[in-house]
């Protein structure tokens, strides 16, 4: 039932989204033949506005007359093909049909080739059109996007800001600020987006566009490298006891030491959390040591958990605290760590390369390269040994 209300919903959304105001065609209005004519590349990025600072009109008859009028001046004084404008509009409420969608106007330099030219009929500098007027004009325009004859990023502008005119006046000007996509000019923003993400939005395969999605993929690997750091889950978010630790690791760090906890398994925040808290309570009252041993410890719910963090040293590798230590949350003998896990830890390392806590030149070891243990077991031992910058 649900899908049947969500389908009509959508038809109806779509039936709404593509309704075009009433066009008064080129022979209802009595309109000349062109005598040239070149074709507009659709969907064209721009919609500006006009008027055509001339007389009123208000019914079919009379803007029929003004359109004829329009044409005339266009083709027999300024030597025109055809009328300037792609369409008119009437405070009749009707459109009238000019060079229509896919002939290039001639109604704003250097903007023709790219945009639908649309005058308001009248002078509009004390007053602006009325609002039949107005409503047919926006919905000619979101009538022109589903069509695919204007692009949906389109940007809306008045003549007066691609040309030197007070065009189209200023009380209509004030209100197509107000207009959806309305912009005086290409804003940064716009410019970025133009560049970056229209390409994603067609099959763009060309050479420039190609170029630009490396670029783009550039600064995402830049970004990623820059700032790119795992989220951690913090002390208070595993609710741990407070640590009574006083001795600061030296930063950076030389090296990064591989541990297991070689005991449970853990695979989402809630039971790695109880991990955490029972690691920390043999350490600390077993153990007798002022905090869970390690700096990090890491769950197969691919989450890094903050143990003594990246400042204060740990109690994970005997005359080898001053790294960073590492453990993965669980018993790697027979099995290594899932993917998540390990894309865990590799990010977290890079973080603190990144953030200058461990040395760009760092040292990866297993805790057995360094004291007399299996950790961190055999087949997380394996993976290990295939990781950038391991030593043995
Ligand atoms: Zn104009
Ligand atoms: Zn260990």
């Amino acid at each position: 039932m649900t899908r049947w209300i969500i389908l009509l919903a959508v038809f109806c959304t779509t039936i709404h989204a593509q309704s075009c105001p009433t066009i008064v065609s080129r022979s209802q209005w009595g309109g000349r033949n062109p005598t040239c004519r070149s074709r507009l590349s659709t969907p064209v990025p721009n919609a500006i506005i006009h008027h055509t600072a001339g007389d009123f009109c208000n019914s079919q008859s009379t803007c029929s007359t003004q359109v004829r009028n329009i044409q005339n001046y266009h083709m027999n004084t300024q030597k025109w093909c055809d009328i300037g404008y792609n369409f008119l509009v009437g405070e009749d409420g009707r459109v009238y049909e000019g060079r229509g969608w896919t002939t290039t106007g001639a109604h704003a330099r250097s903007y023709n080739n790219k945009s639908i030219g649309i005058s308001f009929i009248g002078s509009f500098t004390n007053r602006a059109p009325n609002s039949a007027a107005l409503n047919a004009a926006r919905q000619l325009i979101a009538c022109g996007v589903p069509r695919n004859f204007i692009r949906s990023n389109y940007v809306l502008k008045g003549h007066r800001n691609v040309n030197p005119t007070s065009c189209p006046g200023n009380s209509l000007y004030k209100v197509i600020q107000g207009w959806p996509h309305f912009k005086a000019s290409l804003s940064s923003y716009n410019c970025i987006s133009v560049y970056f993400f229209r390409p994603f939005s067609a099959l763009s395969l060309y050479p420039g566009v190609m170029i630009r999605w490396l670029i783009l993929l550039l600064v995402l690997w830049a970004a990623e490298n820059a700032l790119g750091c795992p989220s951690i889950v913090s002390r208070s978010q595993w609710a741990a006891r407070r640590s009574s630790c006083t001795t600061k690791l030296s930063t950076p760090v030389p090296g990064v030491i591989i541990h297991h906890t070689a005991g449970a398994f853990c695979s989402n925040k809630n039971s790695c959390s109880t991990q955490m808290r029972n690691i920390q309570h043999f350490h600390m009252n077993t153990r007798k040591w002022c905090d869970i041993g390690y700096n990090f410890l890491i769950g197969e719910d691919g989450t890094v958990y903050e143990g003594r963090g990246w400042t204060t040293q740990g109690a994970h590798a005997k005359s080898y605290n001053q790294n960073i230590g590492i453990c993965f949350m669980g018993t790697f003998t027979n099995r290594a760590p899932n993917s998540a896990a390990l894309r865990a830890a590799r990010s977290l390392i890079n973080c603190g390369v990144a953030r200058n806590y461990i040395r760009r030149d760092y040292r990866l070891r297993g805790h057995r390269n360094v004291n007399p243990t299996s950790c961190p077991g055999n087949s997380l031992y394996n993976v290990i040994r295939g990781w950038p910058q391991f030593k043995a």
